[in-house]
């Protein structure tokens, strides 16, 4: 699968926004959009006037890099999202939270989506008590995710946890701590969601 390897700084610059994608460097004064919070290259700093096109483009790349998928893996969420009943925007959002890479990063089990992603493929975690090693598996609702015992004393996993009261847990997962294991309790509502997303945009990009 394509992936992107270029500085991930170089995103949030583009978009705009703090994307949050390499995990403790965010929270510090090392963070390349507090430094430069213009778009990146020769031009970044002069006007821009994006067309109706541009700023749906933008919406979508945004929360595209923000979970962290390539264009084909994103698409295809859309298309799920389409399908289901309700609201096609609202839809892609929850999906896109239910992936167990998402969700065990929310956890504070990792640092990063990247990091989260990383882990599942490396076979760290259980859903319902089975190794689950898919990073786009989508969790149901009520289903435990738990570290497994062997990968308890993974130092870089102690140390995320104990940096998640910065962060905060979302009030639809729970978390166990002293288990290494958290729930997803419900979906969130939209309310919930507090990242600066018009979902409205992408399904217009896309409806086109
Ligand atoms: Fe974005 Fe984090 Fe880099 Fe800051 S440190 S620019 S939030 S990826």
């Amino acid at each position: 699968m394509a992936r992107y390897i270029e500085s991930a700084c170089r995103l949030c610059r583009r978009e705009n926004l703090k994307l949050y994608l390499k995990g403790e460097r965010c929270y510090s004064d090392k963070c390349a959009f507090e430094r430069r919070s213009y778009p990146p290259g020769q031009h970044g700093q002069g006007r821009v006037k994006f067309s109706n096109y541009g700023v749906q483009l933008r919406e979508k790349q945004k929360v595209k890099r923000m979970y962290g998928l390539v264009e084909k893996q994103f698409r295809n969420f859309f298309v799920k999202a389409d399908r289901m009943k309700g609201i096609t925007g609202i839809n892609l959002l929850l999906l896109l939270e239910r992936r167990l890479d998402n969700l065990v990063y929310r956890l504070g089990f990792a640092n990063s989506r990247s990091e989260a992603r990383q882990m599942v493929r490396h076979s760290h975690f259980l859903v319902q008590g089975k190794k689950v090693n898919i990073p786009s598996y989508l969790v149901k609702v009520g289903q435990v995710i738990e570290l497994r015992e062997k990968s308890r004393k993974i130092a870089k996993i102690g140390e995320s946890l104990e940096g998640v009261a910065r962060r905060g847990i979302p009030s639809w997962l729970e978390l166990e701590k002293e288990q290494f294991r958290g729930r997803l309790v419900s979906l969130p509502s939209r309310e919930d969601l507090t990242m600066p997303i018009k979902e409205q945009l992408i399904v217009e990009l896309y409806s086109k």
